[in-house]
């Protein structure tokens, strides 16, 4: 048994972190500008973003590598930095975890692991043997870094969600998560449904499988109630953006609060999923009112 599902059995939900992206932004990053490169430029605020969820309760933080494989780095001119810009990642997450680690232990460290932003032959030009090499490279990283659990997320298409579970497992040994972003009417952008995640996955014994960004929690917790009613069993994860996205002015400004992600994830567990937590828009505020929220929750 692996330590993330020693503790899911132990606890019966593990909390999650929130957003990275506006937590950096805050800190004085460019709008733009590759937020991996910081792991090695600005580690300490990268240490802070991670204090921020741990001091408000995530039991499971995410490394700051989700824009960390070939094919976005090398646009960004990054290629070579690579290895090094993961196992960074890794290393500051594990570091500020076991600095934080209370009575109950340290939080796990799972390394994120993004889509290549690229599309899959036959409608683009990406292979399914490169884009595996190339997820491979990061999850080899990461995994030197010291992550817990390699955390495959906000993927759309399932071949790309293939070629990085297949690289994951040729260099590393740590457990597997999968999500998608359902962000079309209960469908990814490349339309996929929830059950044909559960198909498609269903033969990677993954730690677990769910979704995370996407359109706001009402879709979110509708896509978790159906993969719940086809598997009885799997650990299911749901990291839902703060509600919706609206532009006010020149910002993107998500109109759930913190007490409406509370709500939502006392919904979401009575749903069935059992990693929790948020993506865009979410703070440490949001992680903290979802504490509360879980708080004398017992499964
Ligand atoms: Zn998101």
């Amino acid at each position: 048994m692996t330590e993330l599902q020693r503790r899911l059995r132990e606890r019966g939900f593990l909390l999650l972190d929130g957003g990275m992206g506006t937590l950096l932004m805050a800190a004085g990053l460019e709008a733009g500008a590759p937020p991996e490169r910081w792991n090695l430029t600005h580690p300490e605020r990268i240490a802070d973003a991670h204090r921020g969820y741990l001091e408000a309760g995530s039991r499971v933080i995410l490394t700051n590598s989700f824009g960390g494989n070939p094919f976005r780095l090398r646009g960004r001119g990054l290629e070579g930095d690579l290895t090094a810009l993961n196992e960074a990642a890794a290393r500051i997450a594990r570091k500020t975890a076991e600095e934080a680690a209370g009575g109950e232990g340290r939080a796990l460290v799972a390394g994120s692991m993004g889509p290549s932003g690229e599309l899959m032959e036959p409608l683009g030009a990406l292979t399914f043997e490169t884009a595996r090499e190339g997820f491979a490279a990061q999850a080899a990283a990461l995994t030197e870094g010291g992550a817990d659990i390699l955390w495959i997320e906000t993927m759309a298409d399932l071949r790309e969600v293939r070629a990085a579970i297949e690289g994951a497992r040729e260099v590393s040994e740590l457990p597997v998560v999968a999500t998608l972003s359902f962000d079309a009417g209960g469908r990814t952008m490349m339309g996929v449904t929830p059950g044909q995640v559960l198909e498609a996955l269903g033969g990677y014994e993954l730690a677990a499988v769910g979704a995370n960004c996407g359109n706001g929690t009402g879709e979110i917790e509708e896509v978790i109630r159906r993969m719940r009613a086809l598997n009885p069993s799997l650990p299911l994860v749901s990291k839902s953006n703060a509600g919706k996205p609206t532009w006010i002015g020149a910002e993107l400004v998500y109109d759930g609060t913190p007490e409406v992600m509370r709500e939502h994830a006392r919904r979401i567990l009575e749903l069935g999923a059992s990693l929790i937590g948020g993506c865009c828009g979410t703070t440490p505020a949001h992680i903290r009112a979802m504490a509360e929220g879980l708080r004398g929750v017992t499964t």
